[in-house]
């Protein structure tokens, strides 16, 4: 097969892991008329595969009308969110608006070095997977609890608590020292598992 010819894929971010209708409809039209397949990633995004390489130009420039945000290196990490208020009694906060409030504060980072993960749980039942995540907040009465160092893979390992009941605010400040912390240390990218056990991590597990 010659190497312009190979499948490639196409993965849009989705905020909160929600899906807009008409980007839907899109999708499903492009899908539908030109033999595509799509896969819902482990991070809440939708990759649209089996797209002829020379073909990927002209389908993001369709996609780009309906606001997509398509996924590459260097931009700061989408956290991936439990569904949250109102649509969890157990949820303690709006995942989705936390996102949000997250994704805005840090939308004009650039050059972002990997390949750390964040990820936002309306409780403690984790559904999002905060422990595993390298940066997991996870709404508390009064509050919000934030862990760092949490990964899957081979050795899965829980991240260490670092704050108990903070503000939303003091959730951004402390994602600001983290990030900061890892791009610091960081040449291209690392998980922020072996970095938040160093001395000079500049949180102490609570
Ligand atoms: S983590 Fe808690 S709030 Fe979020 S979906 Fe699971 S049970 Fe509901």
């Amino acid at each position: 097969m010659k190497t312009e010819n190979k499948p490639a894929s196409i993965t849009i971010q989705l905020h909160a892991g929600r899906l807009d209708l008409a980007l839907a409809r899109k999708i499903t039209e492009l899908a539908e008329e030109n033999g595509f397949s799509l896969y819902l990633s482990n991070s809440q995004n939708i990759r649209i595969m089996n797209i002829p390489a020379t073909a990927v130009a002209a389908i993001k420039e369709e996609l780009r009308p309906f606001g997509v945000q398509f996924r590459k290196s260097g931009t700061f990490p989408v956290p991936r969110t439990c569904v949250g208020k109102p649509h969890c009694e157990r949820a303690r906060t709006d995942t989705m608006k936390l996102s949000q409030k997250i994704t805005s504060a840090f939308a004009k980072r650039t050059q972002v070095k990997g390949k750390f993960k964040i990820a936002i749980s309306g409780c403690g039942f984790c559904c999002s997977g905060a422990k595993t995540t390298d940066i997991g907040i996870i709404a508390v009465t009064n509050g919000f609890d934030i862990y760092v160092g949490g990964k899957g893979g081979h050795t899965p390992q829980a991240g260490r608590r670092i704050k108990k009941k903070i503000s939303e605010k003091e959730v951004l400040e402390t994602i600001e020292t983290i990030v900061a912390f890892h791009d610091e240390k960081t040449v291209t990218k690392q998980r922020l598992a072996k970095l938040a056990a160093r001395p000079d991590f500049p949180f102490s597990e609570i």
